[in-house]
């Protein structure tokens, strides 16, 4: 299949793949998504095929605003409503019931639906224009990390997809923030570019799900059941080192052998001359690593490096997006300091 390259504005060409049952790569703030008709269980399957998913992955399904929520999902609480007015269009997934038109392909089977409005206009667009729901995992061949342009999504996907919107960098660079509001009380199921502070402020209290912060056996059954994957690895082992920036940097430095790379923020590159590096941002810039933790594990893919150390934020606020998925690039081996 020969991809095409598509732009922001194509609108009319995106909704056109979307309508006719086809694979269309969208950007949005968060990541690339692999795009198909979220009410189309043939389409949906052509998603799990091209990304080699886990069938007992569900998807979540992107609308163009809140009020399309209830055409899919039952019981929404007004609590659904208060965080579409403050987080939509925005980097949150909201777990609900769903209604019967929602096909099984996409939840894998459960009985709830995620629900995400992306800010994105131009994906936002398609969406309105194809008139159905797009279900949309993250456009990397599973296991692969994230991709946060358009030329990394067609790193695994060309030739694989009908076509591809190329909107430019991620604002954000992480997956959306997926909660939980079956729970009670809600429950965070994976840390995203809308921070658990935020949603406390909305909502009081918010649990968080264990699989953000250790490794799931495989026979345990999280209630994302994503988390309990590998993720977002390279293919060189990561150790992840915490602990207060300057020291970790020094903990790496000393523990350095040739051959291995190093993910670190800007501020320590120079104590790593002569070997791979990948700088993230500056140690206090939390969206700056955000955006960069993907394409920086991506990169080491295409350099020779044995082993990769990575520095790692302080888990508060978008920090713990970015912890949670080193850790999973790194299969939780940590160096607590
Ligand atoms: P991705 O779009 O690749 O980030 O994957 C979607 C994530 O959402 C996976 O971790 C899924 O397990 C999770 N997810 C999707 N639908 C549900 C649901 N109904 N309940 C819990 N988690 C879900
Ligand atoms: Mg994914």
């Amino acid at each position: 299949m020969n991809t095409k390259r598509l732009t922001t504005e194509d609108v009319t060409q995106g909704a056109a793949v979307i309508a006719a049952g086809g694979l269309l790569g969208i950007p949005t703030e968060t990541v690339y998504g692999l795009g198909a008709n979220g009410l189309d269980p043939n389409a949906v399957a052509a998603i799990f095929a091209a990304k080699g998913r886990p069938q007992d992955n569900p998807l979540i399904l992107h609308i163009p605003d809140p009020s399309w929520l209830e055409r899919y999902c039952a019981d929404i609480p007004a609590t659904a409503y208060a965080l579409a007015r403050r987080f939509w269009p925005g980097p949150l997934t909201m777990i609900l019931r769903r209604k019967a038109i929602v096909p099984d392909a996409v939840t894998a089977g459960l009985d709830t639906v995620g629900m995400r409005c992306p800010d994105c206009a131009v994906t936002r667009a398609i969406i309105a224009a194809a008139g159905v729901p797009v279900a949309a995992p993250s456009g990397n061949t599973s296991g692969r990390p994230s991709p946060t342009t358009a030329e990394a999504m067609l790193e695994d996907m060309d030739g694989k997809i009908d076509a591809i919107v190329d909107g430019g960098p991620c604002a954000v660079g992480v997956e959306s923030t997926i909660l939980d509001l079956t729970a009670a009380p809600p429950r965070l199921l994976r840390p995203g570019g809308v921070t658990l502070e935020q949603l406390r402020e909305v909502l009081g209290e918010v649990s968080v799900d264990e699989a953000v912060t250790r490794l799931m056996s495989t026979n345990e059954q999280p209630r994302a059941p994503g988390m309990k994957y590998r993720h977002y690895a390279p293919k060189a082992p990561v150790t992840v080192v915490s602990g207060e920036p300057e020291a970790a940097a020094q903990y790496i430095a000393a523990h350095l052998e040739p051959g291995d790379g190093v993910i670190c923020f800007n501020d320590y590159v120079n104590l790593f001359e002569g070997c791979p590096v990948e700088a993230i941002g500056p140690a206090d810039d939390q969206e700056s690593h955000a955006q960069h933790i993907f394409e920086a594990l991506r990169a080491f893919d295409h350099k020779d490096a044995t082993r990769i150390w990575a520095q790692s934020p302080d888990p508060t606020g978008l920090g713990l997006a970015v912890t949670n998925r080193l850790n999973k690039a790194a299969g939780f081996h940590i160096i607590k300091l």
